[in-house]
């Protein structure tokens, strides 16, 4: 199996090397940002001289927001706050299609966990998932439709945050072309890379399964019928949606889920990188369809 893996790595390698010299895309410095994005989120590391605990307390969201707002910032997007009642709020920024385009693709992840609970896996790992994707977007030459990257509150309290966020998009009346949302994906304990797509809207499987097979990454894709987490917010709207995570109903999922373990040193990040390279071309498919 090691023998394997020391074969498989160099050829991974070399064929992001191309892949990404053909998109215009370069990763150099993504990795760690988005791994110390996990870090700080999940307390493994201070924000302003405070480890995070869990982002349970009104107190720990709020400094989990403000650190999702200045990420923000500092890739050049326009982070601007919805809040929905006097204790949740989202954070959201949109990314303008570099051609005219009257159609978004919200892409999101919860960032709350519940109480005593670092969530490096629930979800600041899914969060992490929108960062890097929107690093990689905001480098991309050629953007076919405008994206929304949202951060939901209170998904832990039944999935208010994106209920409030999707209400939003309806009654802003935009023309939203499909919402991908993202939760837990960062536990691979059997290395085979594995993506669940939950409840996907008609033809996205095939849009994943036509990325994988022409990069020839072997990698199993599972259809999942669970509901529970923001991508049912939109559904309920009538929009199409669509999750993302780890196995988590085919069994490969974080034995620390709701847990004080559910920490840093449990999350699989070349598992991670790999999903958001994998979403990074399916995104550029489906822009231009
Ligand atoms: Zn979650």
């Amino acid at each position: 199996m090691k023998k394997f893996v020391c074969i498989i790595i160099p050829v991974l390698i070399l064929q992001n090397l191309i892949i990404y010299a053909g998109t215009g895309i370069e990763t150099q410095g993504e990795s760690s940002r988005v791994s110390d994005f996990i870090s700080d989120l999940s307390g493994n590391t201070p924000i302003n001289g405070k480890h995070l605990p869990d982002r349970f307390t009104l107190k720990n969201k709020k400094i989990a927001r403000d650190y999702i707002v200045e990420r923000m910032k500092e890739l050049g997007l326009k982070p601007l706050r919805q809040e929905y009642n006097s204790s949740g709020e989202n954070i959201y920024a949109i990314l303008e299609a570099t051609t005219s385009s009257n159609e978004y693709i919200i892409i999101g992840a919860h960032y709350d966990t519940v109480r005593e609970c670092p969530g490096a896996n629930d979800n600041a790992s899914g969060a992490a998932f929108v960062y890097g994707t929107a690093i990689n977007m905001m480098q991309l030459e050629n953007r076919l439709k405008n994206i929304i990257f949202v951060f939901f509150d209170d998904e832990e309290k039944g999935l208010r945050g994106s209920r409030s966020f999707a209400q939003k998009v309806k009654d802003d009346n935009l023309n939203i072309h499909s919402v991908h949302t993202i939760d837990q994906f960062a536990w691979d304990s059997d290395n085979d890379r594995a993506i669940e797509l939950e409840l996907p809207y008609d033809g996205i499987m095939d849009v994943y399964r036509d990325v994988l097979k022409e990069n020839n990454w072997e990698v199993p894709l599972h259809y999942s019928d669970v509901p529970a987490t923001d991508h049912t917010s939109f559904r309920r709207l009538d929009y199409r949606a669509v999750g993302i995570t780890e196995e988590y109903q085919n069994g490969d999922t974080t034995p620390y889920y709701h847990r004080p373990s559910d920490t840093f040193e449990t999350v699989d990040m070349e598992y991670l990188e790999f999903g958001i390279k994998v979403f990074v071309k399916v995104l550029i498919r489906i822009m231009e369809k």
